[in-house]
């Protein structure tokens, strides 16, 4: 499939219904989330930002679905899921497409990839943080008793056409303007989604990150954030842990402030694009920071994950 297709693809909307898709590579992001990638053969390609819909069916025939971020740009797909400490629902057990790898003694660092599976299909990655006591979360997230490559998943999208940032977007409210991205906890993946697409496309538009997280061990992507890869210049990223920092933290734990969002963001008369997303309070507490520093709530993008979460 070729990148023009893919774009295109992204841009008439999502599938219209269910595709089949397999794990075919999966690590541990944190020790609470890992990431996903998936091979879908019916992929019709996306825009950093975008999510897609994952639906699991049980023996009894009971579905869930849950909705998960593509982790990476237009073209090359990731999704994220987040762990929890809960137990799974019982019976998602689909029976492997092909043979599955043995279930590995304890958690690997990363699932060996079936090498009987093709690469040339095209493939989405998401990461997802496993949520105390949650249902998909927790199935996704264990790779011996769940999600195991080779096994198979529904999916459906990609989702979404506002939360999107398109290093090729014409419009006038995004073309050129600075970018502010603001991250609680797993609500980072759209946004690292969109940083890789940045890079993909070696744009200069100037981008600032800033990243809530509880503790270090929370943090996704540490090693893509920590050191800057070849086109990340103007590339601005400010991490602010809200329960334990680190010992050579610059400040302690504590809830991002307006004054820290102002200092790490844009002023309001650059006219930024904003971007915040995360945990539902997190956002419309951060919304409503960047209302008051005077940004239009045109130039203001939410996407909100859940429920509860700091
Ligand atoms: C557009 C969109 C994109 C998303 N992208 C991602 C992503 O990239 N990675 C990711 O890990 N998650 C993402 N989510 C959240 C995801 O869809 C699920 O809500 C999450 O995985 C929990 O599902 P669950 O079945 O494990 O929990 P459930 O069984 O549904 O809930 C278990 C408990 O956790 C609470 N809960 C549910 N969801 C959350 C949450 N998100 N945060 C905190 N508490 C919660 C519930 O109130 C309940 O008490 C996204 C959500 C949306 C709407």
């Amino acid at each position: 499939m070729t990148e023009t297709a893919l774009r295109l693809g992204a841009r008439v909307g999502p599938l219209p219904g269910w595709q089949l898709a397999t794990l075919v590579d999966a690590w541990d992001e944190s020790p609470s989330a890992r990431t996903l990638v998936l091979e879908v053969p019916t992929w019709p390609g996306h825009l950093a930002g975008q999510h897609l819909d994952v639906r699991l069916t049980a023996e009894d025939g009971y579905r869930a679905e849950r909705s998960y971020s593509i982790g990476a740009g237009a073209g090359a797909g990731i999704a994220t899921v987040v762990e929890g400490s809960g137990s799974s629902r019982a019976g998602y057990h689909p029976a492997p497409r092909s043979s599955a790898p043995p279930a590995s003694p304890a958690t690997p660092a990363r699932d060996d990839p079936d090498p009987a599976l093709s690469t040339d299909v095209p493939r989405v990655e998401i990461t997802v943080q496993r949520v105390p006591g949650g249902e998909v979360s927790g199935y996704l997230t264990d790779p011996v008793e769940g999600f195991r490559v080779g096994y198979p998943v529904e999916v459906r999208g990609p989702v979404g056409g506002w939360f999107v940032w398109d290093p090729d977007d014409t419009d006038p409210m995004v073309a050129g303007r600075p970018v502010l991205l603001v991250a609680g906890g797993s609500g980072v993946v759209p946004l690292m989604a969109m940083v890789r697409a940045r890079r993909a496309a070696r744009s200069r538009v100037p981008f600032r990150l800033v990243y809530s997280v509880r503790t270090p061990d929370d943090r996704l992507y540490v090693d893509e954030l920590t050191r800057p890869r070849a086109g990340d210049q103007g590339l601005d990223i400010t991490v602010v842990h809200t329960r334990a920092a680190p010992l050579d933290a610059r400040r302690g734990p504590g809830r991002l402030t307006p004054a820290e969002l102002a200092a790490h963001g844009w002023p309001a008369d650059l006219e930024p694009v904003c971007y915040v997303c995360g945990p539902t309070p997190f956002v419309e507490v951060v919304a409503r920071m960047l209302l008051l520093q005077g940004h239009a709530p045109e130039r203001i993008r939410t996407e909100r994950f859940g429920p509860a979460g700091d």
